[in-house]
């Protein structure tokens, strides 16, 4: 039997596991038999998005499973076609007629859109009104820069409850976790390992070898001590386990700073100053 995820407690008291798993580019045919291996090995968080396509197939997983509704969190995103108020209402109304659900745990606005023509602090406060009507149980955002969350605490009444945001070894994000931090907001990392391209890394792979883990779970490891939430995505049944096995060791001293130390300001992602995509 696996250790225990830890959970975090967001800035209104709701506590998240550290550990979930993130369902972007689950095919949505195969989401809900993913999903349900995924809660087999034992994840009870899940990350999606409307953006995804797969919320349905999340939904299924977590009705089939027979876990009680409250052990499971579970996180949406509104899409970027859906910035104005009135449009956001409904696509949270949607998300969860998708799902499935009479509530949600975590929703997100998924890109601050900086260059279109509906300003996200109105998009904002359509989720604070979502909040206040009780069917989420927390709201944030993900990729804003600091400077889009300084606009938010100027002109809106609730700091979001997380800021996820790309963070593995060569995107450390230190500047900005660290202004999350003096906000009480919660630092998720999205493509906690890349999508598999830190793997190879020397310096990685020589701590992995060192402990006798895979470097997966060094990274992984890496961004548990720092202290962020994560949700690694895998299709296989063998390596969901290999993530989820990270609390029954630790890394050493100077193994942080090492991998802290890759930071090289690399991108797998957009960049959210920049990005403006709407289907
Ligand atoms: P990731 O860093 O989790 O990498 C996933 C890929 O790495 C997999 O496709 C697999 O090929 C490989 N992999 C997984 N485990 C491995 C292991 N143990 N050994 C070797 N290779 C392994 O990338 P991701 O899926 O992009 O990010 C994770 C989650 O973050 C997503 O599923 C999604 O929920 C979220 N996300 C959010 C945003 C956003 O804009 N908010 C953007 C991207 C991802």
């Amino acid at each position: 039997m696996a250790a225990a995820v830890p959970t975090i407690t967001l800035n209104n008291g709701v506590e998240i596991p550290q550990l979930g798993f993130g369902v972007y580019q689950v095919p949505p045919e195969k989401t809900a038999e993913t999903v349900t291996t995924a809660l087999e090995v034992g994840y009870r968080h899940i990350d999606t998005a409307e953006m995804y396509g797969n919320e349905k197939g999340v939904g299924e997983a977590v009705a089939r499973s027979g876990i009680d509704r409250g052990e499971i969190f579970v996180t949406s995103k509104l899409n970027n076609g859906f910035h104005r108020r009135d449009d956001a209402l409904r696509a949270f109304d949607q998300t969860l007629a998708d799902l499935g659900f009479d509530y949600l745990d975590l929703f997100l606005i998924h890109w601050p859109l900086p260059g279109i023509d509906v300003d996200f602090v109105e998009t904002w406060k359509a989720l604070e009104e979502i909040y206040a009507g009780g069917r989420c149980k927390a709201i944030g955002v993900s990729n804003f820069q600091a400077h889009h969350l300084r606009r938010l605490f100027d002109e809106t009444e609730i700091k979001p409850a997380v800021n996820q945001i790309e963070v593995h070894p060569f995107l450390a994000q230190d500047d900005l976790r660290a202004f999350n931090g003096e906000h009480e907001i919660i630092t998720e990392a999205w493509s906690p390992i890349a999508q598999g391209k830190v793997l190879d890394d020397p310096a990685i792979v020589a701590i992995a070898e060192r402990l006798g883990r895979t470097p997966a779970q060094v990274v992984l490891r890496w961004h548990i001590e720092r202290g962020d939430v994560v949700f690694p995505k895998s299709s296989s049944r063998e390596r969901m386990a290999e993530n989820f096995a990270l609390f029954d060791f630790e890394l050493e001293t100077g193994d942080l700073a090492m991998l802290t130390g890759l930071d090289r300001g690399e991108r797998t992602g957009p960049d959210p100053d920049r990005f403006n995509y709407i289907p």
